[in-house]
């Protein structure tokens, strides 16, 4: 385990930063049992800022495993009642909500897809209400990751555990700022950097962006009305910021969910509820995947794309520049988490409508209107590297470059 300065370190900014915690409001955690220390200096800081109670909900990977290798695909598919009470509770009373989120990149390899597929979209579809809290901003949420053995020996495989451990806590540090002699201060500059970057482009108001890289080649309409978001989010009501990832270098919006066209490949693996997907194409037509292939793990893409209608479209695309401290380090992580801000990405599944002006106040019919995709499944996959090259298509259908070779074409100043 790392000093105990750097745990009290990383416990603050995420608390501070990530949910932005305010005196006297209930805070949930998700957590592994594997965090279990890291866990407990976050409950303590939470409470010494003046949390009114803390609630977790413990998580295990190898009781996750055991559960798909015994339980029937029904009984997985059953989410009960109590269970889903219980987000709607913390949510409905106006809870921060903060994931410490870790597994096995491979913890469910070699079960039956269908039996994942199930339980995956009966937790969405269960979830449904405490998600439009978070992809609302209606609460302040914010997702962090802490190495655990598995994850670690997958990322530094010629290290024994321990080692691959203290590396990774190594890299988490530097990734999020918590090496920084004050981790708050650096996140108010990072974001603000970000915030920069969105403005420019909501200045731009591009009604398309045309990616072109090794095995890709794709046409994405903006809809009317995009609005770019990154760094710090706000919530609706009382506009407390937060980060909802820690964590973040993106910039993103809602592409046009009738208006992709193309072929896009993937640059790094995927992790899709415990299985890896890898060298995949995804070929549109007028926004829907009419085609597609893998290397590894066609069948569970299969399964990703046959969640329902709207995990066929894509409902984000988000900038990354190559000069992302994650992508510098060379490391692939197998968590979607820091992979994604390594890497241009796009996202399979529901768009957050706060993307769109006006978007959360427009119901499902009115933001299909719009181009904006709804489904229950939202999964980033990479598609960026140094060999992208993105132009934007101005209104009066003049182009210009907005990334060269995976960086930054444009001056935000
Ligand atoms: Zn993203
Ligand atoms: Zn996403």
């Amino acid at each position: 385990m790392p000093e105990q300065q750097m745990l009290e370190k990383y416990a603050e900014v995420a608390l501070k930063t990530g949910a932005n915690l305010q005196k006297g409001q209930m805070l949930m955690i998700n957590s592994t049992i594997e965090g279990a220390e890291f866990t407990r200096v976050v409950v303590r800081k939470a409470y010494e800022m003046g949390a009114k109670t803390v609630h977790i909900n413990w998580s295990d990977d190898a009781i996750t495993r055991s559960k798909y290798e015994h339980e029937s695909k029904d009984t997985l598919a059953d989410v009960p009642e109590w269970k889903v009470k219980m987000y709607d509770y913390f949510a409905e009373g106006g809870a921060a909500i903060l994931s410490i989120r870790s597994t096995d990149p491979d913890l469910l390899q070699g079960i039956d897809g269908e039996k994942i597929q199930a339980a995956n979209k009966a937790g969405a579809e269960a979830m449904k209400n405490f998600r439009n809290y978070t992809m609302n901003d209606r609460i302040q949420w914010s997702i962090v990751s802490i190495p655990i053995t598995s994850w670690a020996k997958k990322i530094f495989p010629d290290s024994n555990g321990e080692e691959a451990v203290e590396k990774l806590w190594e890299q988490i540090f530097k990734i999020v700022r918590v090496d920084h002699d004050d981790p708050v201060a650096a996140w108010e500059r990072h974001n603000s950097i970000l915030s920069q970057a969105c403005n420019f482009l909501n200045r731009k108001k591009y009604k398309k962006l045309v990616y072109k890289a090794p095995g890709t080649d794709l046409e994405v309409e903006l809809p009317e009305g995009h609005v770019w978001k990154g760094g710090a989010a706000k919530t609706e009501k009382e506009g407390v910021p937060f980060n909802p990832n820690m964590p973040t270098e993106e910039v993103f919006t809602v592409p046009h969910k009738y208006g992709v066209n193309g072929t896009v490949s993937s640059t790094k693996p995927l992790n899709y509820g415990g299985n890896l997907i890898d060298d995949f194409t995804l070929t549109f037509k007028d926004g829907k995947v009419v085609d597609f292939k893998a290397g590894k793990g066609e069948s569970t893409l299969k399964y990703l794309l046959e969640t329902d209608e709207g995990s066929t479209h894509l409902g984000e695309l988000a900038l990354v520049p190559d000069e992302s401290p994650i992508s510098q380090s060379g490391l692939i992580f197998y968590n979607t988490l820091y992979d994604e801000n390594a890497s241009c990405h796009l996202a399979l599944g529901k768009a957050y409508p706060n993307n769109l002006e006006g978007g959360s106040d427009m119901d499902e019919d009115e933001l299909d209107k719009h181009g904006v995709n709804d489904s229950l499944s939202h999964v980033d996959f990479m598609m960026g590297s140094n060999e992208l090259d993105i132009d934007g298509v101005l209104a009066d259908g003049t182009s210009e470059p907005v990334m060269r070779n995976g960086s930054w074409a444009i001056n935000f100043d």
